[in-house]
């Protein structure tokens, strides 16, 4: 069994979540070898005959499309791991400016580059929007998460490299998280910052704006438990990706009004910063971007790529 692991637009986080296995992954690699994987071994190209490869990253420039379209070719069964993979994930953030801001930035606005502060020209050139890895080629399986937690991860490998089938569940943040809901009559939107959240309710109904319930779970609730909303680093629940009239803000907004008996609008006014507050880890995701009630086109239409 050959395995590779490619990295596109990526931070590495999710191979270094590989890594992280320690001794589980010691007998998953009694099984299966690892041919290529530029973070951890020095090897530039693919094999032929891969078996399992893990596309990590979203695709954001020609280099990541033209390494994502070889690694198809030259694998059985294609994973995306982790959420830039899944759904364009952070990177995908970077189409709320244009080329030029970035490259700005990242080159000379940073404190920790080149003095001389030149722009290389050698950069592949950015395509017109980030993808997620199955926006642009068949993906067999997917595994969320930024990066996917060791909890899961020791499950699902060593399934995936012996073909044994795997139940896990599919629920939201919600359903994993042990808070109960308590009184919220005089309910206020409250940012992070503005106090500290009592560590035995719900998040939401003490006005932070947890995304636990539009959000894929397999994650324990770990920040819901630390007493930090949840910000969607698992990508949508499943039940946001099947229905077509369900995007992440408005079940947010319509959960608020719910659980709050204020009307949708005034809940809205009080929102603030839709992109990073509810698309964190899905602005750059096609299938997302293409319901039609979502919010995603608009905010890059206004900021423009
Ligand atoms: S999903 Fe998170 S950890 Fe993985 S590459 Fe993207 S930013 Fe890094
Ligand atoms: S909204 Fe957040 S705090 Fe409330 S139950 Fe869901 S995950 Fe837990
Ligand atoms: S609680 Fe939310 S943000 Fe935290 S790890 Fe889970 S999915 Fe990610």
């Amino acid at each position: 069994m050959k395995i590779a692991i490619e990295e596109l637009a990526s931070c590495s986080g999710c191979t270094i979540a590989i890594l992280d296995l320690h001794e589980a992954l010691l007998d998953i690699l009694g099984k299966a070898e690892i041919v290529y994987a530029p973070v951890i071994m020095d090897v530039k190209e693919p094999p032929e005959g891969i078996d399992i490869a893990f596309v990590t990253g979203a695709v954001r420039n020609e280099e990541n499309q033209e390494r994502l379209r070889k690694i198809r070719k030259r694998a059985k069964t294609v994973v995306a791991l982790g959420t830039c993979a899944c759904y364009g994930g952070i990177s995908g953030l970077s189409m709320l400016f244009n080329r030029e801001d970035l490259f700005n930035y990242v080159f000379r606005g940073v404190e920790t580059v080149k003095p001389d502060g030149v722009i290389p020209t050698d950069v592949p050139p950015f395509l017109y929007r980030a993808f997620a890895v199955g926006d642009l080629v068949k993906v067999d399986y997917y595994i969320t998460g930024c990066p996917p937690k060791e909890m899961y991860l020791k499950k699902i490998l060593p399934a995936l490299v012996s073909g044994e089938p795997l139940a896990l569940s599919k629920k939201s943040v919600c359903s994993e998280c042990d808070r109960i809901m308590g009184a919220h009559e005089n309910w206020q939107l409250r940012r992070r910052h503005e106090g500290i959240p009592d560590r035995e309710h719900c998040l939401l109904g003490q006005g932070y704006l947890c995304l636990g319930a539009v959000t894929f779970g397999r994650c324990g609730a770990s920040c819901p438990h630390s007493n930090v909303p949840c910000h969607g680093c698992n990508g949508p629940s499943l039940d946001i990706l099947r229905e077509p009239c369900r995007d992440i803000y408005n079940m947010m907004i319509r959960r608020i009004a719910d659980l709050t008996d204020k009307p949708e609008a005034e809940i809205e006014k009080g929102i603030y910063d839709i992109a990073h507050t509810f698309y964190p880890f899905t602005i750059g995701s096609l299938i997302m971007e293409d319901k039609g009630i979502s919010k995603i086109r608009d905010l890059i239409k206004e900021r423009n790529i």
